[in-house]
């Protein structure tokens, strides 16, 4: 793996290592979690509670469900909407595990299509045609942070009566023609994951306009059960509850909501600085034809979750692999989103994906590194990373 021919002769532009990704955590996070522990209540209760209705009119839907991951959060929106054994569900090659896997939960098929080249995201034509009649949702996701072309996937979904899922795990905040995202599809799924825009640690959402789904993934989310453990155990509820269908252990924590809380109050914050460093990278790489940078679209507004560069290999004497070695020798972390599902043995053998079946994904996945992109990076973390790459393109242009 380790690559010594491509060891850079001089000093790297840092002295220490700069992670690719580190979760802003103050006092506020540290008072709101040892405010629950010291409560006496640690599980669901009023802190998911308070979690959700912020989080909601934070996005503009009219439910939202609080859950213990994004994965669980596709999981159950799959099945509110119905996704059973032998259903079809769209899904792009270019995302993580969890998108796909939670199809296979309910014993239904995903069905892979291949990205834009620019945004990495799902081609709405591709959906079209991978559309047959046991098709029965997509699940777009907003890669990096830049939303899908969601007019057009809402079109073809209405027009196939298709539910579309949208897996927004990277798309807090991110808003399309206006809309923001978690107000516009279906039913659609946030991450709090450690490296997420914002974290419980781990945690998700699901928000929608359906009262029925939101119900229905509320039941599921806690074993099936009518109510609510909180409202079953204070005063106002009871010891009575009824299990209306087997379900699952998906509840967040008040201790994860209390995080969740702080973390949505800054969310803007943290918004604002994450673009600072996107327009940064822009302005540092623009005289360099060897890094593609992302596309800007002025319908949508981009979360900047990631920032994705594809290296132009035609220019480069390196590879994408010696490319993140030489950045690491440069005391930078990357990381690279994503391994396209269609290359993984599991998709690959099951469903006989060969890797040119997806050229745009299986391209762009030689190409693409993850640049740090967080708010406690400083101007100087941004300068070195910008300072790092030109350092490398400088030493390995063709
Ligand atoms: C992080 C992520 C998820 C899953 O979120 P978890 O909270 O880790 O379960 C789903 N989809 C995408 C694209 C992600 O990046």
């Amino acid at each position: 793996m380790h690559n010594r021919a491509i060891s850079i002769a001089h000093d790297p532009v840092r002295k220490r290592f700069l992670p690719f990704h580190c979760p802003v955590i103050t006092e506020n996070e540290i008072a709101a979690v040892v405010k629950v522990l010291e409560s006496g209540w640690l599980t669901t209760g009023s802190k998911v509670k308070q979690f959700e209705d912020e989080f909601r009119r934070f996005v503009g839907s009219a439910y939202a469900v609080a859950v213990n991951s994004g994965t669980a959060a596709l999981h159950l929106a799959l099945a509110a909407v119905g996704i059973q054994e032998g259903d079809e569900v769209i899904v792009p090659t270019m995302t993580f595990a969890a998108t796909a896997e939670v199809v296979l939960y309910l014993r239904a098929r995903p069905v892979l299509i291949d990205c834009e080249p620019g945004t990495l995201n799902m081609d709405p034509g591709k959906l079209e045609t991978a559309i047959g009649p046991k098709t029965k949702a997509v699940i777009p996701v907003h890669f990096g942070g830049h939303p899908c072309d969601m007019q057009r996937i809402l079109e073809i979904g209405r027009a196939h009566r298709l539910k579309v899922i949208e897996d927004a795990a990277h798309a807090l905040p991110a808003a399309y023609q206006g809309r923001t995202i978690g107000g516009i599809g279906d039913i659609t799924c946030f991450s709090f994951y450690a490296t997420k825009t914002i974290t419980t640690g781990e945690g998700g959402m699901a928000t929608t306009e359906n009262p029925e789904w939101a119900n229905t993934m509320r039941i599921l989310s806690l074993h099936g059960i009518s109510h609510d453990a909180w409202k079953r155990y204070s005063a106002e509820g009871s010891w009575y509850y009824e299990i209306l269908s087997p379900g699952y252990k998906y509840n967040l924590t008040d201790v994860a909501a209390s995080l969740g809380v702080e973390q949505l109050e800054k969310c803007r914050d943290f918004y604002q600085a994450r673009k600072r460093i996107a327009e940064a990278y822009r302005e540092g790489f623009s005289d360099l034809p060897e890094i593609v940078t992302p596309p800007s679209d002025p319908k949508v507004q981009h979360a900047w979750h990631l920032y994705v560069i594809q290296l132009d290999l035609d220019r480069l004497t390196i590879d994408r692999g010696q490319f993140i070695e030489a950045l690491k020798e440069e005391n930078i972390g990357t990381s690279v989103h994503f391994i396209p599902l269609h290359l993984h043995p599991y998709y690959r053998d099951t469903f006989g994906y060969r890797p040119e079946e997806f050229p745009i994904a299986y391209s762009a996945f030689e190409r693409i590194v993850s640049l740090p992109i967080y708010p406690r990076m400083t101007t100087a973390d941004v300068d070195d990373v910008i300072g790092a790459v030109r350092a490398i393109v400088e030493k390995y242009r063709r």
